[in-house]
């Protein structure tokens, strides 16, 4: 398998290259195009959507990644990063775009400002409970009917999976948690994508 890529222009992506190297996956920090052939999947870390979305568009990401993402690339969003794979977003900016793919609407900073930032345990997918940190954290707030849920909170949605993409609410890497990468690397062994050159 090709190394795993962390989209690295805004956010908290060395926690989550720290995060694949305790599990044994090397990974690499993709800011140009060019890099996104050099990787079997992609993490896009939790940070300022807003931010990662105009960074992406400076840097020339987006054009290609969203190419990708339809092809079947697989694709971890945490936070922000659900946010950017959302296809419809709630409480974003007017001039807020994300790349797309999840059939999901996502609320953004869905918990309000007295808990915006809060660690809880939180059932995921067929890994049992994981302690984990939520930050100014979205949530899924309507699901098509090609989505999955892998993990709820309370009545909220925190974790959906499509295809070869995930998205989280929450962050595992900050709380050394590394169930949801050894997940997601499942599914990069999985898709075994081949890039076209
Ligand atoms: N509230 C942030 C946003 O809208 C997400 C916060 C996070 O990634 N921890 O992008």
């Amino acid at each position: 398998m090709l190394p795993i890529g962390v989209l690295a222009l805004q956010g908290d992506f060395r926690e989550h290259i720290e995060t694949l190297r305790v599990i044994g996956v090397q990974a690499i920090e993709i800011r140009k195009p060019d890099d996104l052939s050099k990787i079997s999947g992609l993490i896009i870390p939790g940070g300022e959507s807003t931010v990662i979305d105009k960074l992406s568009k400076i840097f020339s990401v987006r054009e290609p990644l969203i190419k990708l993402i339809q092809s079947g690339f697989p694709v971890f969003g945490t936070c922000a990063g659900l946010i950017m794979l959302a296809n419809k977003i709630i409480d974003g900016t007017p001039t807020q775009e994300s790349f797309g793919g999840l059939d999901i609407e996502v609320r953004r900073n869905a918990f309000g400002s007295q808990v915006d930032s809060f660690e809880a345990d939180v059932e995921f997918a067929d890994s049992g409970s994981v302690h984990v940190a939520f930050i100014r954290a979205p949530i899924v707030a309507t699901v098509g009917s090609e989505v999955e849920t892998l993990a709820k909170f309370g009545s909220d949605i925190v974790a959906v999976r499509q295809d070869n993409l995930l998205g989280i609410s929450f962050h595992p890497e900050v709380t050394g948690v590394t169930a949801v990468h050894e997940y997601f690397i499942q599914m990069c062994r999985d898709a075994n994508f081949q890039h076209h050159k």
